[in-house]
């Protein structure tokens, strides 16, 4: 279990940067966004929120570093998985939007709520390539999703380049797509402040059978291929969007 420092928020690192000797532990984390960790294998984002500890793979050496403790990537969720009922319940509501004509995208936010998951189907404006939460602020639902997830309709479950631009802060992204279909898909990725590692979605989603998961790679025998630094300009909360 990775600790939050005991320290006082204003005095801590918005970014921090720490390097893991060997025969030490993984310090407590003590930034306010995220640090990096140099360990003897690579370098790594480290970011803790309630409900979510991740540590995704920046940078894999060629060689080890000596000296240094090499670091494993990290995916927890807390109590566990999303359960199966959740994601049910998604695609059930994803279904009935992708069945108006046109047809709907829709958003859906799970918090962390005494150590248990509960889905919340935000305010949101919806259109067929997009949808977006209309609140932003401090207490909204938008800011206290762990998991973000968002329909395609009756299109493929990919990341796209609106999705890029739209999916900042550290959380649980993933998007469900053919939901009309027998197979429906769904693909999950770790963002970090637009660092984002693609991730199995059986590593944080109960999957039913009917739910295809087509995360490409994400193992981590391949790590690195799957991560990547996001270079969209962030999208201005108030762009309205094409209806
Ligand atoms: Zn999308």
């Amino acid at each position: 279990m990775i600790e939050l420092a005991n320290l006082n928020p204003y005095n801590l690192e918005l970014v921090d940067y720490k390097i893991i000797k060997l025969g030490n532990n993984l310090p407590p984390h003590s930034s306010s966004m995220f640090e990096y960790l140099i360990g003897s294998n690579g370098i790594f984002a480290r970011a803790v929120r309630p409900g979510l500890e991740v540590i995704i793979p920046v940078e894999l050496f060629t060689a080890s570093i000596r000296g240094l403790e090499p670091i494993e990537p990290l995916v927890r969720l807390t109590p566990g998985r999303i359960p199966q009922q959740i994601l049910i319940q998604m695609w059930k509501e994803s279904c009935i939007a992708a069945l108006a004509e046109p047809p709907l995208e829709i958003t859906f936010h799970i918090h962390h709520v005494q150590e248990q998951w509960q889905l919340v189907i935000p305010e949101q404006t919806q259109s067929s390539g997009q949808c977006r939460a209309t609140e932003y602020g401090l207490d909204s639902s938008y800011i206290n999703a762990t998991v973000e997830v968002h329909s395609h309709n009756r299109m493929a479950a990919f990341f796209s380049g609106a999705d890029d631009a739209d999916e900042g802060g550290f959380r649980i992204f993933a998007v469900l797509g053919k939901v009309t279909e027998s197979s429906a898909e769904i693909i999950c990725r770790v963002g970090v402040y637009r660092q984002f590692w693609h991730v199995p979605a059986d590593w944080i989603f109960e999957l039913p059978s009917f739910i295809v998961d087509v995360t490409v790679g994400g193992e981590k025998d391949d790590l690195i291929s799957n991560f990547y630094s996001c270079s969209v300009a962030p999208s201005l909360l108030d762009d309205p969007i094409e209806l």
